[in-house]
């Protein structure tokens, strides 16, 4: 059953990789935007300027003197110095193609020079600055810019300069312009390769970043499902490829439920004094071994040992003692196991031996060999004092039609019937029934 949870890390994580990034993002073209659109408009104001600089320069130069405005009847006229340049238009209109800007003299608010033309080409003589702009640069006597300014149909971005008279007082203004879209279209041809270039980046780094988290959820999704496998019990769901081939945390936790899968196993299956199966673990083996024996139409040899007077090895040299031995005779029944063959610690001092593909005969060799090792061994007590010991075996065959208990009762009955003997012995015959 899948769980839900209030959170997801599968979420998360990709969450806060992507909404930052962005965030970052719009943040990015929003800066990057407005310092380049301020930028180009501080360029164009300067470019304006200059050349309102150098169109006085040329007129004071060419014709020393004030600006004045002369009124006779309903004609006015516009001076500098001595010169009238009311109709004085070659100069600006050669420096309007040469700089793309647009020149006006006023006087007060009326332009009374103007290099600007409406649609049919007429000149915009006459016509009057808005209220704002005479406020600005006339009552104020002050240089202004102005970003946006509508003159006639078209939005301009303009710079005014007060003109002076004799007597100091701003009686004019010459103003610079050029087309507000112009300027916005050289903002684009910067900002929209920008923008596009932030996208990209976003892109990219978002990309890897999810291929990333993918990976990376990918990965735990792994570990998850391999640790709900061994909360289930299941000990063989060995963590995958997208677990283990990776080189961080996360493939040390796929180790870690290798060798915690491994713990567990140890414990369920082994005996934990001589780490022989446990007679639990012991019983399934056996089936699988009778199953296959079946299958292959091979035989099984199943021997029973249990070590002779052994309770007076405890009662001689103590329990701790008794251990040991134990010990010792699990060591060396690993140590001689052969082929499919497997050992288990059925109980107490009582062993349990199985061999695949393995006759009766066969088995009764493998056994003799042990039993001449066990009591060749010499156990050493606490007190210095060697310890020897024997083993009695019963010894049947199956060939693993019959069930698992009955053949043990079987190697049961002929272990007794060895004991019965005098011990120390192995025995592979003789009635059961
Ligand atoms: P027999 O030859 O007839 O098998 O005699 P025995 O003394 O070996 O058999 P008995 O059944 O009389 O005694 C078995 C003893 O094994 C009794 C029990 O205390 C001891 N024993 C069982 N499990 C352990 C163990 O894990 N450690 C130790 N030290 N002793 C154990
Ligand atoms: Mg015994
Ligand atoms: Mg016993």
């Amino acid at each position: 059953m899948k769980k839900k949870y209030k959170s997801s890390v599968y979420k998360t994580i990709p969450a806060l990789c992507i909404v930052p990034l962005f965030l970052f993002g719009i943040l990015m073209m929003a800066i990057c935007g407005a310092r380049l659109s301020t930028a180009m408009h501080q360029q164009a104001e300067g470019r304006l300027q200059a050349i309102a600089d150098s169109i006085l320069l040329t007129y004071d130069t060419m014709y020393p003197g004030d600006y004045r405005f002369v009124k006779s009847g309903k004609v006015a006229a516009f001076y500098k110095g001595e010169k009238e340049i009311t109709g004085e238009y070659e100069y600006l209109d050669r420096m309007k193609v040469a700089v793309g800007a647009e020149i006006t003299f006023f006087y007060q608010d009326t332009r009374m020079i103007t290099t600007m033309k409406d649609a049919e080409g007429n000149r915009l003589v006459g016509t009057g600055a808005n209220s704002i702009i005479c406020r600005d640069v006339l009552e104020k006597d002050h240089e202004e810019f102005y970003h946006n300014m509508q003159v006639g149909d078209g939005y301009y971005l303009g710079y005014y300069r007060p003109l002076h008279n004799e007597d100091g007082r701003s009686i004019g203004m010459l103003a610079v312009s050029m087309p507000a879209d112009e300027v916005h279209r050289s903002i684009n041809r910067v900002r929209i390769p920008l923008i596009v270039l932030i996208i990209l980046g976003m892109l990219l780094t978002g990309l890897f970043a999810s291929v990333y988290v993918r990976k990376l959820v990918f990965a735990m999704n792994g570990v998850q499902r391999s640790l709900s496998s061994v909360a289930k019990g299941e000990l063989d769901h060995e963590p995958g490829y997208e677990v283990m081939s990776r080189n961080d945390e996360i493939a040390e936790m796929g180790r870690m439920i290798i060798v915690m899968q491994n713990s567990l196993r140890k414990l369920i299956e082994r005996d934990a004094l001589t780490e022989l199966y446990n007679r639990r673990y012991a019983n399934v083996r056996l089936q699988n071994m009778f199953e296959r024996a079946r299958e292959e139409g091979t035989e099984c040899c199943v021997i029973m040992g249990d070590v002779d007077y052994f309770k007076r090895i405890n009662d001689t040299y103590g329990h701790d003692t008794g251990d040991v031995v134990l010990k010792e005779i699990g060591r060396v029944m690993k140590q001689n196991l052969a082929g499919k063959s497997f050992a288990a610690r059925w109980g107490g001092e009582e062993f349990l031996l199985v061999y695949g593909e393995c006759s009766l005969e066969e088995g009764v060799l493998h056994v003799q060999k042990l039993a001449e090792i066990i009591s060749g061994l010499e156990i050493l007590s606490k007190n210095g004092e060697t310890i020897k010991l024997t083993m009695t075996f019963g010894v049947t065959s199956t060939d693993g039609e019959s069930s698992p208990e009955e053949v043990i009762r079987i190697a049961d009955e002929r272990l007794y019937a060895g004991k019965e003997a005098g011990r120390n012995r192995i025995v592979a015959e003789g009635s059961v029934e």
